[in-house]
């Protein structure tokens, strides 16, 4: 088992913070590889960033929901969407992002094609470099 970021992750950065092992690091760039990713095998499964997330994006891998039900409120950041996002993260820093698109409330998204790019993240992309395999 591991833990896993969805694509609704806005890069807010909290949960970097709390990483007891420091395996979530920031995609990039950021147009291929939007949010942030959890390496696998690193990953403790300790939980710690789960509650750190403001969008809630974080689950254990088991359940990464098939069937998210939307508030309305959130947005999905995933490679070939073209909308555009604008926020800060945790640090006041701004996060803007053009592979977005804002959920309507009780749209229902499939969030379990978010896995694989967590493990892809580390085993194909940069991920592989950023942590000196
Ligand atoms: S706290 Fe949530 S939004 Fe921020 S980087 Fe981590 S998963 Fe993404
Ligand atoms: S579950 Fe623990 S070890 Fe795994 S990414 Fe989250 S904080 Fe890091």
């Amino acid at each position: 088992m591991t833990h896993i970021i969805t694509s609704l992750c806005l890069r807010d950065s909290s949960c970097v913070e709390v990483c007891p092992v420091e395996c979530i690091i920031p995609g990039k760039p950021s147009s291929e590889w939007p949010w942030f990713y959890i390496d696998p095998d690193t990953c403790i499964d300790c939980g710690a960033c789960i509650p750190e997330c403001p969008y809630e994006a974080i689950f254990t891998e088991e359940e990464v929901p098939a069937d998210y039900a939307a508030k309305g409120t959130e947005y999905i950041a995933r490679s070939g969407l073209t909308g555009h996002y604008e926020g800060k993260n945790d640090k006041g820093e701004a996060v803007v992002l053009e592979c977005t698109r804002m959920l309507e409330a009780g749209e229902i998204v499939d969030l379990r094609p978010d896995i694989a790019p967590n493990y892809a993240y580390f085993k194909e992309g940069p991920g592989y470099k950023a942590l000196e395999k």
